[in-house]
Order: C-alpha cells, then sequence, then structure tokens
C-alpha cells in the first residue's frame, strides 16, 4: 500500500491547508468535515501515514492505535454526543465509498442518523 504524501489530509496535517480543529494530540487531529452530512460531522485522522484502515490495523504501532481510539471518547464528549449517541463511520477503499487516501473516521450525530444504507 503506497501512501500518497499530496492527498488533503496529509495536507492538512503539514498545516498546508486550514481546518476547523476539534482536537489534537500526538496520535490524531479531529477537524470538521468541510462538507457536513449531519449537524454533528467531524473526521479523525491518525498523525501517521495510513492509507485506509486495513493498513492502519497492519501497520500501526499499539501505541497509535490506542491513541486514536482513546481520542474517540474525547472527541464525542467535546461534542456533547455521549448521551445522545453517534454513528462513526470508515469509508474504505473503491466498494466502501473512500475518497481521500489517508485513514480517518467519520463521527456522525447532532441528531438521529437516517438508516444505514446499503444498496
Ligand atoms: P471519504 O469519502 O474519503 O470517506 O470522506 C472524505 C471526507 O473528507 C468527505 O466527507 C469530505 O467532505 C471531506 N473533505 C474533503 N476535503 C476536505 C477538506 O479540504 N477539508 C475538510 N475539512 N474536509 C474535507
Amino acid at each position: 500500500m503506497i501512501y500518497n504524501s499530496k492527498n488533503i489530509f496529509a495536507k492538512i496535517l503539514r498545516g498546508e491547508i486550514p481546518n476547523n480543529t476539534v482536537y489534537e494530540d500526538e496520535y490524531v487531529l479531529c477537524f470538521d468535515d468541510v462538507n457536513p452530512q449531519m449537524p454533528i460531522h467531524c473526521l479523525i485522522i491518525p498523525k501517521g501515514a495510513y492509507v485506509n484502515l486495513n493498513d492502519f490495523s497492519r501497520n500501526a504501532s499499539d501505541e497509535e492505535i490506542v491513541g486514536f481510539y482513546r481520542a474517540v471518547e474525547k472527541i464525542v464528549e467535546i461534542k456533547k454526543m455521549s448521551g445522545s449517541g453517534y454513528r462513526a463511520i470508515f469509508n474504505t477503499d473503491d466498494h466502501g465509498g473512500q475518497e481521500v487516501p489517508h485513514m480517518h473516521m467519520h463521527i456522525l450525530g447532532g441528531e438521529k442518523c437516517p438508516s444505514m444504507i446499503v444498496k
């Protein structure tokens, strides 16, 4: 899996493109999606160069993986969704509809999500 460092999230990580930061630590950056699909729609990305969830799960260190998932709960708290709930999505590769080839989790909420569309 070859990581293309010209992708838009790599540019955001390098500070070349602005973002509305929700949370940042040594492992992740979380920012609002530029085209929100729900009242709350943010993206959590690892700071390491991973193409997608497979790449991350296989090649990230245990510390990076734990750091990523620990951040999710903090972001949910910041966005005040811990009581109401939210949806987390990893679009992966072509069939998953992934557009940006830097691993990311969508966090969606702020109102009830529609039913999952599988077809
Ligand atoms: P994917 O389809 O790869 O799972 O999702 C990519 C997401 O990135 C989309 O929801 C899209 O709106 C968002 N996105 C694309 N370019 C930018 C950008 O420059 N800034 C921000 N904040 N979000 C972006």
